[in-house]
């Protein structure tokens, strides 16, 4: 009785087209998530970007540039549905498409994740301005969610965000990793905290473009002693 009072009030919303009508028992219109372009074979063996040939196994970037994360998962390729959707999570209080996007990547990575055995799943941290102008950030909330799902402890401040970076798509590759490099620091009160040994981490954030964000992330867990890194994100740029 209550949940269909609750449901009344509070209509499940799309997270993709933005309706409110929403079969029961669903979090986003069949039809909406049949359009998706979730990651599918070809894909790269590093980041998960989909490739345009079958022979290849990573993509351009990862060709190119030496990551240091080891391995990253993502559930969709950008699109102009999915901009939208993480626009509408991001800057305009739509947190409750977490839910729909949590769902989603325990459908594909949660036994991943088991084989995977993380010490602790770690959010791509936000500016404390950016964070007080939204109320949240929406890496966080991902990364709780993973982590409820899969039953691992997340620590939402082992990364902080040092200082305010500038948009990071109007910048080439090498202005993105200047304007990155310091951008994040490690938290030794939260790792103090966590208590135990972080050998390998999970870190969580809602978009993989170019890779700059993960690399600089990964560069601070890895010199501080962590040895494996992973990423998990709703969305990655396609890698041609
Ligand atoms: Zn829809
Ligand atoms: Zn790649």
């Amino acid at each position: 009785m209550f949940r269909e009072i609750l449901d009344i009030i509070y209509p499940v919303r799309c997270p993709l087209c933005g309706d409110i009508a929403v079969p029961k028992g669903n979090k986003s219109c069949p039809s909406c998530k049949a359009g998706l372009p979730y990651i599918q074979e070809p894909s790269c063996m590093k980041c998960s970007k989909p490739l345009e040939q079958e022979e290849k196994e990573y993509c351009g970037d990862c060709e190119r540039k030496a990551y240091h994360f080891d391995r990253g998962y993502a559930v969709w390729a950008y699109n102009d549905t999915m901009k939208r959707s993480i626009a509408n999570f991001k800057y305009h209080g739509r947190k409750e498409y977490a839910a729909f996007y949590i769902e989603e990547v325990a459908a594909r990575y949660s036994d991943r994740i088991k084989r995977m055995k993380p010490d602790a799943i770690v959010p791509v941290p936000v500016h404390r301005s950016k964070y007080l102008e939204r109320g949240y950030n929406q890496a966080d909330i991902l990364a709780r969610g993973i982590g409820k799902m899969a039953g691992v402890p997340v620590i939402s401040d082992l990364l902080l965000r040092n200082k305010k970076t500038m948009p990071q798509k109007e910048l080439s590759d090498i202005e993105r990793l200047k304007n990155l490099m310091g951008a994040f620091l490690w938290n030794e009160a939260a790792a103090r905290r966590h208590g135990r040994e972080l050998v390998r981490l999970l870190l969580v954030d809602d978009i993989y473009t170019t890779g700059s964000t993960i690399e600089a992330c990964t560069n601070i867990l890895k010199s501080r002693g962590v040895s494996e890194v992973y990423f998990i994100v709703l969305c990655i740029g396609r890698g041609f």
